[in-house]
């Protein structure tokens, strides 16, 4: 019986937030107190890989240049050496980039790598900065390209877990210049299934959605059970950014796996991929 959050960062988001002052025992001891709390017992660290100045081999896209600061090699010594936690990186998909991301993943001992869609070609999904929704294109066109780009990352066989998979909706139902695309969102899910079918690369259920605009979990209830039928196992993350959101709101994501027919969970070492019974949560 286990519960897992794989998708955590040891800081936020703010370029201030130094890897000297967050990687350290003392934070990460932090993480691990809170997942004991909550009955948590596989946590793994997954900071972004464009924090780190390896990065810039892959991509030199300018948002990456300005925080691209920290050694790669660094933090992966620290968490092995200084933490008990699982060591992950969160690794963008970059189209045409394949062969430097998989060489930037070799050379490392990761015990599991998230993927995520967070561009499209230079334009970002999820930040004000780069913003694809300032490209005058349509909600259809961008949530188009996402879930392709989403199909192409689960393919490219780079990745052990699809993080966040419908992060396009990250701004929700109501803001006035981002909104959802008219009808069936299924139509959108389906241009990724094929390649998430063909790779059965595990689908990331995070509760991160929920602390964001769109109020939901990702995936969509109906997007997760796309993915079920196409055989994809489930790995479950907070995406905490700071120690309060580990394993923030999982009965919500219990309750989701449950209602689904989900009873086993994704657990990763070295790469390796196996499955245990879904455990309790302790509130
Ligand atoms: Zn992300
Ligand atoms: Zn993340």
């Amino acid at each position: 019986m286990m519960l897992t959050d794989y998708h955590t960062h040891l800081r936020t988001d703010e370029l201030e937030a130094t890897a000297e002052d967050h990687f350290t025992e003392e934070n990460a001891s932090r993480y691990r107190a809170m997942a004991g709390e909550r009955g948590i017992a596989e946590l793994g660290v997954s900071e972004h890989v464009y924090r780190f100045r390896q990065a810039l081999d892959v991509w030199r896209h300018p948002f990456w240049e300005r925080y691209a600061h920290d050694d790669l090699d660094a933090y992966c010594q620290f968490v092995r050496e200084q933490t008990d936690l699982r060591l992950g990186i969160e690794t963008d998909f970059v189209a045409g980039a394949e062969d430097r991301i998989a060489n930037l993943l070799a050379v490392r001992d990761f015990d599991y790598v998230l993927g995520s869609v967070h561009f499209l070609r230079e334009e970002a999904v999820d930040m004000d900065d780069h913003s694809v929704w300032d490209s005058g294109r349509s909600a259809e066109e961008i949530w188009r390209r996402y879930f392709q780009a989403l199909g192409e990352a689960a393919r490219s066989g780079l990745f052990d877990i699809l993080a966040h998979p419908d992060l396009v909706k990250i701004w929700g139902p109501a803001h006035p210049e981002r909104p959802l695309p008219e009808g069936d969102l299924r139509h959108y899910y389906e241009l990724a299934i094929d390649g998430i079918a063909e790779s059965q690369i595990a689908i990331e259920v995070s509760t991160a959605g929920l602390r964001k605009r769109a109020r939901e979990i990702y995936p969509a209830r109906a997007f997760l059970k796309m993915c079920l039928e196409a055989g994809a196992p489930i790995a479950l993350s907070s995406d905490a950014h700071r120690p309060e959101d580990v394993g923030a709101d999982y009965e919500q994501a219990l309750e989701l796996l449950d209602g689904l027919g989900v009873r086993e969970l994704c657990v990763f070492e070295g790469r390796a991929r196996r499955l245990e019974p879904i455990g309790a949560l302790v509130s």
